[in-house]
Parts: structure tokens; sequence; C-alpha cells
């Protein structure tokens, strides 16, 4: 009786481990697939930015005020 025991025993083990072994798998493509969106979606949105763009908006002083607004624009000060 005992022995019947260790070998349903065995039997649930083996197959849980099976089991995990499959839903691990499954959980591993699953994230591969959500990488691979976030990679693809990383790549077309640095293709899709203008090349020559700057990533950085370029600073210049204002010369009346002297604050740092972006080269190109009006300050603030001056459409008062
Ligand atoms: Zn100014």
């Amino acid at each position: 009786m005992i022995s019947l025991l260790k070998i349903i025993f065995t039997i649930a083990v083996v197959y849980g481990v099976w089991f995990a072994f499959k839903y691990r798998a499954r959980i591993v493509a699953a994230h591969k697939v959500v990488m691979d969106e976030k990679k693809r979606a990383a790549t077309a949105e640095a293709a899709s930015r203008t090349p020559g763009t700057p990533l950085a908006q370029d600073l210049a002083p204002c010369p009346k005020c002297g604050s740092y607004i972006a080269a190109g624009t009006r300050c603030s000060c001056e459409k008062a």
C-alpha cells in the first residue's frame, strides 16, 4: 500500500515538474514576444526620427535679459 502511494507520488512529482517546465517554456516564449515588440518599437522610433534633427535644443542667451532661450526663438521679455 505504501509502495503504491510512493508510485503515485512519484508520478505526481514527475507530472508536476513536466507541467512546470511546459508552463515555463510558454512564459519564456511570451516574454520573448514582448521583448521583440519593444525592440521593434524602439527601432521604428529611431528610424522615424529625422536625420540631422538635434536631440537637444541649442540654447542662446537673450541679448536683452541674458536668460537662456531656445536658439532662433524670441525671448518672453521681448513679447511684453
Ligand atoms: Zn530676454
